[in-house]
């Protein structure tokens, strides 16, 4: 009964138009569940900084919008119905962008957004509230350290000539960086006994990382409590919750069905 009422309103063109702020594991798993539902017309947003993006399926728009004044004009000139921001939990500004074109616009809107990870009693975590904070608890004394935050705030730790950096990140870093270092091109999924061969052949005696949570990148945490290694663990900035909140992407489908 309700699928044969939404294939009505498709049929006379009244398809969900839904913009997908994207980037991540999720929005791609979101856009494929949409896509096979079928009843919804979905376009997902890259920033475009990747030079070689893990694509979605369907139509995919490239580029910043030009703050959120831009992004409310996207969102009336493509008559958007919903908006997911599903992009990085530390990718702040676009979700602050979101929330403020979306009340503007008075355009409904949920938020796909993986758990942080929590440490458990074997993890040797050291808290640290934003990038800077980290690079100065990294800059107490003098270590082997594993950065795995992608390629922004890399600058950050770029003064520390004492410690010796692995640096890890799909694209290589275009800012400045430490004096001692090593580039590693990587893109996840990675596997624990791959990071735990990875962190001994580099002597890794400190790991930084943002607590982005998801599976994608969660080895590493298992490699460091395995091989008794701290990380400087960086909490999520803070970001508006929009009309919605989950962590699953079944739930986000559900929501926008009862759109339909
Ligand atoms: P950000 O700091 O929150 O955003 C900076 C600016 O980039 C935004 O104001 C917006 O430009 C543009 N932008 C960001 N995401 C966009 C999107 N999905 N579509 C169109 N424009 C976007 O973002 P970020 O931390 O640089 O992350 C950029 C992208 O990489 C995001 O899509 C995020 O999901 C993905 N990502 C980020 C991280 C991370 O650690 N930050 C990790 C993995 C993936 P305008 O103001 O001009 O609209």
């Amino acid at each position: 009964m309700a699928a044969s009422a939404a294939r009505c309103a498709v049929d006379v063109g009244q398809a969900v138009k839904v913009l997908i702020l994207g980037g991540t594991s999720e929005s791609r798993s979101l856009a494929q569940a949409l896509h096979v539902d079928g009843r919804f017309d979905v376009t997902t947003s890259l920033a475009g900084r990747v030079r070689d993006p893990a694509l979605p399926v369907g139509r995919v728009r490239s580029g910043g919008f030009g703050g959120p004044d831009g992004l409310a004009s996207w969102i009336r000139d493509n008559q958007v119905d919903v908006v997911v921001d599903a992009t990085h939990p530390f990718a702040a500004e676009i979700s602050r962008n979101a929330a403020s074109a979306c009340a503007r616009t008075s355009t409904p809107s949920a938020v796909l957004r993986r758990r942080p990870w929590t440490a458990g009693p074997d993890d040797r975590w050291i808290p640290a509230e934003s990038m800077t904070e980290a690079a100065t608890i990294v800059a107490q004394q003098p270590r082997r350290v594993f950065l795995t935050i992608g390629r922004q705030g890399v600058d950050a730790f770029a003064e520390n000539a004492s410690s010796w950096f692995l640096i890890r990140s799909i694209d290589a870093p275009d800012t400045s960086m430490p004096p001692h270092h090593e580039v590693l091109l990587a893109r996840g999924p990675f596997d624990s006994a791959g990071e735990i061969e990875l962190m001994r052949s580099r002597g890794i005696e400190l790991v930084v990382s943002k607590n982005s949570g998801g599976a994608m990148t969660e080895a590493k945490l298992v490699a460091a409590r395995e091989l008794r290694i701290p990380i400087v663990m960086i909490d999520r900035p803070r970001t508006p919750p929009g009309d919605f909140e989950t962590g699953a992407v079944d739930d986000v489908v559900s929501w926008l069905r009862r759109r339909l």
